[in-house]
């Protein structure tokens, strides 16, 4: 049985499904990037990004995937030899401490079993200890997309404070940006990574740093080597919505029309539809008796949920009857966690009824897989739905006023 005709649905925590709007405002023929129109899209992305961010400072943006923009936020604000504290969140805190590291940054690394979010208490302990302020950032993944653990972020920020520590803070949004609630200001980030092809429904090839006056400063201090990813090359002609070199134009057009897309939907809203499809998903996982991965109901992600297979069932050999029964593309274990869990994306511009035909298809795969589990899922997961629909804040539909039309 295979089915490749119809959608293909991408179920992958990044890069998510581009909306047709989007994809329409990309296909457009490009333009002289030194030019007045080309101008005015620059001056208009690079401020609208600022919302998105909730920040009023600058956000630059790289023509680079997101691990260019991880390297922006290393370069720009550090030294050699500088040390830095993190959290083993996941495949992907790793990753970045492996980046630091081969930048020549100490990373004092506090173990994690990839089942948690950044532990603030952890962070406020190891920065009291550190009484002469050797530490010069604090550097957390948000949504740790291997895991499906979302960090608290303002907690984090008041352990930082309550140390009275004067680190930076750099934190990685590149999951959780535009799907989960972040602010950059409030929350005093000094620079703040994230990409295009997660949360904000676009194609891969954009990386963005919001960064702090502090930053700023951090980067007129940094002896680290840089010439690409400088900020101060980037700041000088972004003032007049220019780039020191080729932008990747055409992103940028659909960057313009996904900044239209979360703002006629308002944020709030953006984020409350992330928190219902990943509410129904866990619904469904527990239903059919298999294990979330994530132990902490406050990190669930809003983005993807990580599911655990029953020991001796290879979650690969499971992605890959699904995606050739059903045409749909699962997210794989990452690191430590190959073949053990399968991760199911939930972000972008999915919706109720996307989310319905891809628990539909985990559903039908682990019968056809041979995965010890009991039916219902899906229907536990329209239950879930049904139960938070209604207005756009969240009442049900009977509680509503009005008619009971879905908002
Ligand atoms: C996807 C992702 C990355 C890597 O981004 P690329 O665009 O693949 O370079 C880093 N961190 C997190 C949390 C991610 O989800």
């Amino acid at each position: 049985m295979t089915s490749s005709s119809g959608p293909h649905f991408l179920q992958i925590p990044g890069p998510s499904p581009v909306p047709e709007r989007i994809l329409r405002a990309i296909s457009r023929q490009v333009i002289d990037h030194r030019g007045p129109d080309f101008a005015r899209l620059g001056q208009e992305v690079l401020e609208g990004c600022k919302a998105v961010f909730k920040t009023s400072g600058p956000v630059i943006i790289y023509p680079s995937s997101g691990t260019g923009a991880w390297e922006a936020a290393i370069v720009n604000t550090l030294s050699p030899g500088d040390r830095v504290l993190m959290a083993e969140t996941g495949h992907f805190a790793t990753l970045w401490r492996q980046m630091a590291a081969r930048w020549g940054v100490e990373v004092d690394f506090i173990p994690g079993d990839w089942r948690h979010g950044a532990d603030p208490a952890a962070i406020e302990a190891k920065l009291a200890e550190d009484r002469g302020h050797a530490v010069k950032a604090v550097m957390v993944v948000h949504n740790e997309t291997s895991t499906g653990a979302t960090s608290r972020i303002a907690e984090i920020r008041r352990a930082i404070d309550a140390a009275g520590h004067p680190a930076l803070f750099l934190v990685d949004t590149i999951s959780s940006l535009a799907s989960v609630d972040y602010r950059h200001e409030e929350w005093r980030a000094d620079v703040t990574v994230s990409g295009s092809q997660k949360g904000l429904m676009l194609p891969p090839g954009l990386g963005f740093t919001a960064i702090s006056d502090k930053a700023i400063a951090a980067s007129k201090a940094s002896r680290m080597p840089r010439s690409y990813w400088d900020w101060a090359e980037m700041l000088k002609p972004n003032a007049g919505g220019f780039f020191p070199y080729t932008p990747a134009t055409n992103l940028l057009y659909g960057l313009r029309e996904a900044l239209a897309m979360l703002q006629e939907e308002g944020l709030d809203a953006v984020f409350a539809r992330h928190r219902r499809l990943a509410a129904a998903t866990r619904a469904a996982v527990r239903a059919w008796g298999l294990e979330v991965l994530c132990l902490e109901p406050a990190e669930y992600s809003p983005v993807l949920t990580a599911v655990l297979l029953p020991p001796g069932h290879d979650a690969d050999r499971f992605r890959k009857l699904v995606l050739d029964s059903f045409n749909m593309s699962l997210g794989s274990g990452l690191g430590r966690l190959a073949g053990k869990v399968f991760r199911i994306g939930h972000l972008g511009a999915c919706n109720e009824l996307v989310l319905m035909g891809a628990l539909t298809g985990v559903e039908m795969g682990l019968a056809a897989a041979g995965v010890p589990h009991r039916a219902g899922g899906v229907a536990a997961a329209m239950a879930a739905l049904n139960s938070q629909a209604g207005a756009p804040d969240g009442t049900p539909i009977a509680a509503a006023s009005g008619s009971g039309e879905v908002g």
